[in-house]
């Protein structure tokens, strides 16, 4: 079976090893080394490191000290962590359609979703490329609202020579399988060094010198353990997001013209993280997806359907006070991208033959 993702951190373990060797497991010098490396790669002056990628989201958003009834305008076609940082910092979800280009939020829907209470636009950059953030930030700038950014999925990805998360407050994820990990991690960029300061004072229990309580916090601290796991990805990140780009280019390549399939693009002045690699399978292919994902599992290829629902199209979130009463239908971009999307395997993992392999399995699935 060729997988979706394959970890390889075996380079973290002599750092892992001094770790324990130090007897010191909680934030210290590590986090701080592996800070230093995330703000020099998205070319931040600012990076807080914290125990998920949800928790950077959360944090982000209550460091922007929003009041009750205060919303925030995200995709509907997302992971639920977006969702629920948005719903854990108190805020209201509001939400705008995608793009068909980008899978990310809709510059013009979102424009048209900002009320008298949105305070903040979240975009989500999906699958590893940006949002059209030439469009985005401006319109944040121009409404007075805070622009944070989901870029758990965007390590590596930049928007016409800048990075993902330098354009607004940028929230990533290290989960096991993002594209540099700590097995769980976070990490939240910025240049504003006060908002910094608020975020390393919410990730502490608000306690700037010990036992002095400065604002209502939390624990979001990240462990030497993990900071360990993240340094050495951070060098050879290059490396890896070049293997991706070389995969997905193959990929690409190879599954042109394959009936009723459309490939990811890398749009114009983008630079794609290839996080996943993921397809459409349109009403006129000769499967659908589910039956495309069923097949190539058959075959020997694992794939995943990121995501078969939109976020809030679940019981648990029906009638919430904080979430809009919304159906599928308002979202027609969204909505069809979750019959339509299924990723497949892009990681730095795959050999030659393996895309090879991808490649062929699908065109004959496909009758290419
Ligand atoms: C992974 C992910 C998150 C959450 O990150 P965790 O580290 O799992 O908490 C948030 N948003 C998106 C889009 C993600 O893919």
């Amino acid at each position: 079976m060729i997988p979706i993702t394959v970890v390889d951190v075996r380079d973290s373990a002599p750092l892992v090893v001094d770790v324990l060797r130090s007897g010191s497991l909680a934030q210290g010098p590590m986090v701080a080394r592996f800070e230093a490396g995330f703000a020099a790669l998205t070319g931040t002056a600012h990076a807080v490191a914290v125990n998920s990628g949800t928790s950077a989201l959360v944090a982000a958003v209550q460091a922007l000290d929003l009041r009750p009834g205060d919303e925030v305008i995200t995709s509907p076609f997302t992971f639920v962590a977006t969702v629920n940082a948005i719903l854990g910092a108190g805020a209201t979800v509001r939400f705008a359609d995608v793009s068909r280009e980008d899978f990310a939020l809709d510059p013009d829907a979102t424009a048209a979703t900002i009320g008298p209470r949105t305070r903040v636009l979240m975009p989500v950059h999906l699958y590893g490329q940006t949002a059209d953030l030439g469009k985005l930030a401006p319109l944040a700038e121009e409404r007075g609202l805070h622009l944070v950014e989901d870029a758990a999925q965007a390590i590596g990805a930049s928007f016409q020579g800048r990075r993902a998360g330098s354009f607004g407050v940028g929230c990533f994820s290290l989960y096991a399988t993002k594209n540099v990990t700590t097995g769980e991690g976070g990490v939240i960029t910025t240049d504003d060094a006060e908002l910094a300061l608020r975020l390393r004072l919410l990730r502490n229990q608000g306690m700037r010198t010990p036992y002095e309580y400065e604002l209502p916090g939390n624990n979001y601290r990240m462990s030497e353990l993990h900071a360990a796991i993240g340094i050495p990805q951070l060098a050879r990140l290059d490396h890896l997001l070049a293997l991706r780009r070389h995969n997905a280019a193959r990929l690409s390549a190879g599954l042109a013209g394959t009936p009723g399939l459309t490939v990811p693009a890398e749009l114009p002045g983008r630079v794609h993280a290839w996080h996943h690699y993921t397809v459409l399978v349109g009403p006129n292919a000769m499967l659908s997806r589910d039956e495309l994902a069923a097949e190539l599992a058959e075959r020997g290829i694992a794939t995943a359907t990121y995501y078969p629902r939109l976020v809030f199209d679940h019981e648990c979130f029906r009638g919430h006070p904080r979430v809009p009463a919304v159906t599928p239908a308002d979202f027609p971009v969204a909505a069809a991208l979750t019959d339509q999307a299924l990723s497949l395997p892009v990681h730095p993992a795959l050999t030659e033959s393996d895309v090879d392999t991808i490649i062929g399995e699908v065109r004959e699935a496909l009758g290419a």
